[in-house]
This record gives C-alpha cells, structure tokens and sequence, in this order.
C-alpha cells in the first residue's frame, strides 16, 4: 500500500474514533495536514476552535504566528507536515488529559512511522513530552532545551528532535515572538 493509502487510512481511522471522550464534544477531527514526503513533521497540541470547526491544524491564531515563522525561513506548509498529539478539540482548548494523549498516540506513532521525517519540531509542552518519552530522552522543561537539537537513533536512522513554544504564546507576547523566530533559525541549519 502506497503512503497516500496508508494515511487515509489512518484519517478514516481518526474520523470514526471513539477511543476517548474527546469524540463526544468533537465538530471535527483534525488528523494532520501536508506533505507525506516532508523531511520536517511539526507536531502540536490539539485542535482549538478554528481547527474543530474546520478538520485542519494550525488554522487560527497560532496557525498565522506559524504561518509567518515558516515564511521567516523561506518554508511553506506544503513543505512540511503538520499534526498533533491528540486529534480531537478538548473542551473549551483545556489541556489534554493523559488518558487522551494515550488513547490517541498510536494515530501519532503511525503517522511518524509513515512519514520517516528527518526533524521533529514539537510546538509546546504536550508534544515536547510525548516525544521525548517517545524516543527515550529525559523529560524536560521547554524553558531549558527551547531551540536545541537532540539528535536520537532509531529504525529509521538518525532523528532530530528540536522543541520549540507553542506558537500560541507568541500570539500577543512580541518577546515570545522573537524568541520563537530566533528558535525557528535552527531549523535552517
Ligand atoms: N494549537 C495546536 O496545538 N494545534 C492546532 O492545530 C491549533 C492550535
């Protein structure tokens, strides 16, 4: 089965799950969005209100600050493949519970799997943790390796890992900004 195949399986997977609550509240999942070809996967939190209403990441506000770090370094979204941890909105954008971040990490395990990136750019803490325990590093505060390249073996080869804030923290804080553009930078190297 071709990768095009093998994620719209996933997708249809996503549309008609109900592993946890999450799918009671839902408008939308939102399974991932971009290129299965992409050498960068960018994994965020959850959907929020734009993204429920409409099934695709990143379309809100955090969705423009992203939009325009991307830009800072000459990418696009089709260069790039986009998702998060968990596919459905919590209510009222609450943090993901981890019974929810467990439910639905076997969609993330597989989309990884499927898309082989080079990079992972996790946005934020949830991702940031799922990821590093994913691939065995030690936990850590995005405050601390923000901007850091953590370079990890796995079946595929050597793995990138590099955290960085949720775009979202940068939606009214222009420090925030400038450290995530700054941040972004790395990703060019
Ligand atoms: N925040 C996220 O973490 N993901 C989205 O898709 C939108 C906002």
């Amino acid at each position: 089965m071709n990768k095009e195949l093998k994620m719209k399986r996933i997708e249809e997977e996503i549309k008609n799950c109900n592993l946890c609550a999450l799918h009671e509240t839902r408008n939308n999942p939102v399974a991932g969005d971009g290129s299965l070809d992409a050498e960068i996967m960018f994994i965020g939190e959850g959907p929020g209100y734009w993204e429920d209403m409409k099934g695709k990441p990143f379309v809100g506000k955090a969705g423009k600050v992203l939009d325009e770090l991307l830009e800072s370094i000459g990418l696009k979204r089709g260069d790039i493949y986009i998702t998060n941890v968990v596919k459905c909105r919590p209510p009222e954008n609450r943090d993901p519970l981890p019974e929810e971040i467990s439910a639905c990490s076997q969609y993330l395990d597989r989309q990884i799997l499927l898309i082989q990136p080079k990079v992972i750019v996790t946005l934020g803490r949830f991702a940031l943790s799922y990821v590093f325990n994913k691939f065995g590093l030690k936990e850590e505060k995005i405050s601390n390796v923000h901007g850091k390249v953590f370079v990890v073996n796995n079946i595929f080869g050597n793995l990138k890992i590099i955290p960085l804030y949720h775009p979202a923290v940068a939606v009214y804080n222009p420090n925030m900004k400038n450290s995530l553009l700054k941040d972004f930078k790395k990703l060019v190297e």
